[in-house]
């Protein structure tokens, strides 16, 4: 039986949506442009209180590389473990990446989409971080390739997002969200689930307000505690605010979720991975990505049910 998205998967897959659009595999290639993020120079104090951007940046990605080198060595990097792509995504994830002004982003931008295979871009970026003149750069840049902004969510609470010292709040976000809409421009949603003070019962009553954001994609992290963060400090001191999850519970949460969801929304990731090393509190870590795939979609079919079963 086919599902609404047009595959026998559960869930709305982004290797289904890739082969739909260009045909096959398409990986992403990280890359770090040297840009900075506002809310570690000034909005907050110091940055979110979680931030260890050095634990989801590759050992092969340095800012003192230019964008080229950098996605060279990510292909030679993913060609050995990926040998058949269709082409890949320039994947700006380091920091914010349109703090910066729009000739700087056009110049390192530009650079990436020169690169052969190169099929498109990813943007990693804040709410807050998106000013009139750079939406009208990606929204000339979302004419010429495959554009997509992902949007750093995180939180739909204004009290968490101020706890964890995120620098705005929910009403930026959705403005940010309704920028992006009204200019055609996809969009993945990225959101954090572990966050202080937030349980399984939020996550869950979101639902229905990240279906009205109506993102393209999602992207689900589940909280990791780094080394050398605010957050482990307030772990230490306050664990009974933090929800951990077990592998196990984290696979029946999200078949939950994904009932839920609207069937639209892609789903990139569902759990992060990071090297052991960088972790403070190692009991954050779950499966393996893959294996958590599995296990989720073995857990819908034992039910029956499927994304947006319940939407
Ligand atoms: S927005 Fe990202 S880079 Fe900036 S402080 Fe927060 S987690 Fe760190």
């Amino acid at each position: 039986m086919a599902f609404l998205w047009g595959d026998e998967r559960r869930f709305n897959s982004f290797s289904r949506h890739c082969r739909a659009h260009y045909g096959g595999r398409i990986q992403k290639l990280p890359v770090d442009a040297g840009f900075s993020c506002p809310n570690r120079m000034s909005r907050a104090y110091g940055g979110c209180t979680y931030c260890a951007n050095e634990a989801f940046t590759p050992a092969y990605v340095s800012a003192s590389d230019d964008v080229t080198v950098q996605l060279e060595k990510g292909k030679r990097f993913f060609q050995n473990r990926y040998p058949i792509n269709n082409g890949y995504f320039a994947y700006f994830q380091s920091f914010t990446n349109t703090n910066a002004s729009v000739d700087i982003l056009r110049e390192k931008f530009g650079e990436a989409l020169q690169v052969a295979d190169i099929k498109g871009l990813v943007v990693a970026t804040r709410p807050d971080c998106l000013s009139e003149a750079v939406l009208d750069y990606l929204s000339e840049l979302n004419t010429r390739t495959h554009l997509t902004v992902e949007l750093g969510v995180e939180s739909l609470h204004d009290e968490t997002l101020a706890h964890i010292h995120r620098g705005h709040d929910t009403t930026c976000t959705q403005n940010a969200f309704q920028k992006l809409r009204n200019r055609e421009i996809p969009v993945c949603a990225h959101l954090i689930l572990g966050l202080p003070n937030e349980t399984p019962s939020t996550w869950l009553s979101d639902i229905q307000a990240i279906n009205q954001l109506e993102p393209q994609f999602v992207k689900f992290h589940q909280l990791q505690i780094f080394k050398n963060t605010a957050i482990e400090t307030e772990y230490a001191a306050f664990p009974e605010r933090f929800h951990t999850f077990t592998a196990g519970e984290y696979v029946c949460f999200m078949a939950d979720y994904l009932e839920r969801l609207s069937p639209k929304i892609v789903v990139e990731r569902f759990s992060a991975e990071a090297p052991p090393r960088y972790l403070a509190v190692s009991r954050w870590q779950l499966h393996r990505h893959d294996v958590m795939v599995r296990e989720i979609e073995d857990e819908l079919e034992l039910r029956g049910t499927f994304q947006g079963c319940l939407f």
